[in-house]
Order: C-alpha cells, then sequence, then structure tokens
C-alpha cells in the first residue's frame, strides 16, 4: 500500500467515526489533529504522519469532498504560516505539545510582535527589552503593526537580551501571553478604515524562560525561520486557476460587456497570464520546500504577489469606472480576516496597498534576491560591528 493509499484509509476511518454533519467542528478538528491528518508532514504525535508536505492534498480532498469542516485557515494565519514551523525547529518537546494543537484548530489565535516604530525593514535595530529576572524575563518596549493582535491569545515575540554585541547577536526569541498583565494592545486604522493590525505595548510584562525559543542572544536567527515562512505563507498560497485577485476581474470582464475598451483587454490578459505565471511557480516552490525550509526563494514569489494584486485591483478600478471608486463601509471595524475576493473592487484596491510593505517591502525584498539568489555584491552595512547600544537611534 503506498503512502497515499495509507492516507486516504485513515482519513475514511477518521470520517466514519466522527461523521461531519453529527460532530462538533471543534471535536472534528481536535480528532483530525490526533490522527494526524491535520498537517501530514509534521511529526507524529503533533498533528502529523512524518510524510511529505506534498500528500497532504491526498487528505483535503477526501474531507472536502466529505463536507468535513476547515480550519479557517485565513483567519489563523500567522499561527499556521509562521509560528508553527519557528516552534517545531526550535521548541522544547512541552511547547511543541502545549501550542501546536490549539494552534492548528484555530482554539488560539497567534500575532507577530515583531515590528517596532523604529525597526521595520531593519528589524535588527529592535529596541524591545527582555532582561532576566530569576526565572522570567521582564519585557519593556513597543510593537507595532501587530495583525490581530486585538484576537491573539499568544504571540512571537523578540526583543533585545543583549544591548552590548552587535545588534543581530543580542536578541532573543519568546512566546509572549497576550492576557498577560502589561500587555496593552491599541488599534491602528488602515487605508481601507478598518483597524486589521495594532500597536503593543509592552509594560513590564514577564515571561517564563520556559516560553523562550530558541537560545538566548540566538533569537536573530530563530527569526529567520519565521520571516522566511511568512513570505511564503503571504506569497505562495495554494490557489485554484483566477483564484486570486485576477478571478474577480476576469468575471467583471465576462459578466460586463459594456465596460470593455481594447487598451484594458490587452493589459487583463498580460495580467492574466503574469497571474498564472505566478500561480504556477507558486506550486513549483511548494515542491521545492517538500526537499527542505523555505529559503530565501520565498522572497521572489511574495514581490510578485505584491505588484500584481496592486497592478490588478487598479485595472479593475479602471474597469468600472466611477462606480470603481464606490467603498462599501468605512467604519471601523475591526476584521477577523483580510478578505481579498469577498470583498468590492474599491477594498480590493486600497487593501492591497499593503502588499508591498507586510511580510517585507518589495525594496527590501529585491535586495534579498539580489544578494541571497542571484549572489550580487551585499549592500554596505557599517553597523555588523558596532554595539546596539553604540548606534545611532
Ligand atoms: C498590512 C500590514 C500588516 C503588518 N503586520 C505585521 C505584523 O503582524 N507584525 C509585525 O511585526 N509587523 C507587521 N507589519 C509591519 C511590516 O513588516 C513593516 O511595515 C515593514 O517591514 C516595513 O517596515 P517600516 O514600516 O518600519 O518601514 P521602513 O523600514 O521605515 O521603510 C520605509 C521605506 O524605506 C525603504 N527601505 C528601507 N530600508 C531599505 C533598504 N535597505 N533598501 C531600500 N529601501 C529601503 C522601504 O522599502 C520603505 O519604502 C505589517 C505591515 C502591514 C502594512
Amino acid at each position: 500500500m503506498t503512502d497515499a493509499d495509507e492516507l486516504r484509509r485513515r482519513t475514511r476511518e477518521l470520517l466514519a467515526a466522527y461523521p461531519p454533519a453529527e460532530t462538533e467542528r471543534l471535536d472534528f478538528l481536535r480528532a483530525r489533529f490526533d490522527a494526524g491528518l491535520a498537517w501530514v508532514h509534521f511529526p507524529e504525535g503533533l498533528g502529523g504522519l512524518g510524510l511529505p508536505r506534498s500528500l497532504q492534498a491526498v487528505v483535503d480532498t477526501e474531507l472536502e469532498a466529505a463536507g468535513a469542516p476547515d480550519n479557517d485557515p485565513r483567519r489563523i494565519g500567522i499561527g499556521l504560516g509562521m509560528a508553527a514551523p519557528t516552534i517545531l525547529q526550535y521548541g522544547t518537546d512541552e511547547q511543541k505539545a502545549r501550542f501546536l494543537k490549539p494552534l492548528w484548530t484555530g482554539e488560539e489565535v497567534w500575532c507577530q510582535l515583531f515590528s517596532e516604530p523604529g525597526a521595520g525593514s531593519d528589524l535588527a535595530a529592535l529596541g524591545t527589552r527582555a532582561v532576566r529576572e530569576g526565572d522570567d524575563w521582564v519585557v519593556n518596549g513597543q510593537k507595532v503593526w501587530t495583525s490581530s493582535a486585538h484576537l491573539a491569545r499568544w504571540a512571537i515575540l523578540i526583543a533585545r537580551t543583549d544591548p552590548d554585541v552587535p545588534k543581530h547577536r543580542g536578541i532573543t526569541y519568546f512566546v509572549c501571553d497576550m492576557t498577560d498583565p502589561g500587555v496593552e494592545v491599541r488599534p491602528l486604522r488602515q487605508i481601507t478604515g478598518e483597524a486589521e493590525f495594532n500597536e503593543v505595548f509592552l509594560t513590564g510584562v514577564r515571561i517564563p524562560d520556559s516560553r523562550r525559543l530558541g537560545e538566548v542572544g540566538d533569537g536573530w536567527r530563530v527569526a529567520q525561520t519565521t520571516l522566511n515562512n511568512e513570505r511564503v505563507a503571504i506569497g505562495g498560497m495554494r490557489l485554484p486557476r483566477e483564484g486570486g485577485m485576477i478571478g474577480p476581474v476576469a468575471k467583471t470582464w465576462r459578466e460586463r460587456p459594456e465596460l470593455r475598451t481594447h487598451d484594458l483587454h490587452q493589459r487583463l490578459l498580460k495580467l492574466w497570464v503574469e497571474a498564472e505565471v505566478a500561480r504556477l511557480t507558486g506550486e513549483r516552490l511548494r515542491q521545492q520546500l517538500v526537499a527542505g525550509q523555505p529559503g530565501p526563494e520565498g522572497a521572489g514569489m511574495k514581490l510578485a504577489f505584491a505588484r500584481l494584486n496592486q497592478e490588478i485591483s487598479g485595472l479593475e478600478v479602471e474597469l468600472r469606472g466611477g462606480e470603481g471608486l464606490l467603498y462599501d463601509d468605512w467604519t471601523m471595524r475591526r476584521p477577523e480576516l483580510v478578505d481579498f475576493t469577498g470583498r468590492d473592487a474599491g477594498y480590493r484596491y486600497l487593501r492591497s496597498k499593503g502588499n508591498s510593505i507586510e511580510g517585507g517591502t518589495s525594496e527590501v525584498l529585491l535586495n534579498i534576491v539580489a544578494e541571497r539568489v542571484l549572489g550580487l555584491p551585499a549592500e554596505p552595512r557599517t553597523d555588523k560591528d558596532v554595539a546596539w547600544k553604540d548606534l545611532a537611534r
């Protein structure tokens, strides 16, 4: 029996034991995790079976056909796409056992406390301090642009534990409990009118040392796992043909012949082909991932995703003319997820502006591709050997 046959058998066994129509959603998801069918490439006992990642499609197809509930991956993207692979790689056995199951089922939402007012592209310059006191670390500082902090139970956090060494070396990686005293979450309103992200103030927050991920001072290396996975998570989603932003504009083109012009037709065709090439490149990237951890190649996918989303949504606004300028809702909502295709053209146009900033700006990703994929000379870095405390801020 092949691995795929065995997976199909296990999935049917799960469906027989927990018929989706008669089972509570959460009970089904927990049982699926326990059966190793959550993410098959994870180890046994942690929601997986240690099989190649590509075999996940066998499980997903069976479950979808049976009408089984999913874990709403768009709502828990930071947990699934960034926290989980980092915990898997650097977490202790206790941390993996505590965090991964409720993360995957969506019972516990995660956010990412990385960016600061003075540290975005130059993330290693961050100034949030964590000072050891007995078995705890006491954390003080400010984070910003924290998506989903208002929904999150846990955060992945990087903080400075040693200001006397160069900036990349004095950082440590923690898991922060967002319900702890001293964690204050304030909404930040975006160009869309919504507050999907936040600023987060950390004042005397006590984090037990048992919630450190990786070694003290090794947080920059741990963060690379998160950031490489983030780019793949943002830019490399699995999509059917016309599954991304190109879908709504192609639909409008087909259904509204009165809007068509020759010029827009040429541009639509060009973008349609580019969107399809990006989608297929994403497939190839996922196949490469089967062989190992994501490397800097994810930066290229994320770059293409940002540019295409902005160009396609711009074309859609033009195609719709005056109606494209209408915007459904300016009230400050606190959305649970970013929904590119379920909203109107104005939302897509405004929200996609953030795509070339979040997860690393396009300029910074171009630098990564130039240096780490193409092997071009690195940018001059004069602060590499200077202690963080002596850097100009
Ligand atoms: C929608 C959205 C969601 C986000 N969610 C999160 C989150 O959940 N958690 C989190 O920690 N962060 C989050 N961020 C923050 C994001 O990672 C940062 O905004 C981003 O890394 C850029 O940092 P910055 O805003 O400080 O800009 P800066 O780093 O100050 O950049 C300003 C400009 O300078 C350019 N620039 C900077 N350095 C270079 C260079 N070396 N070469 C060429 N150009 C350069 C940049 O490209 C940019 O145009 C989010 C951002 C957005 C827009």
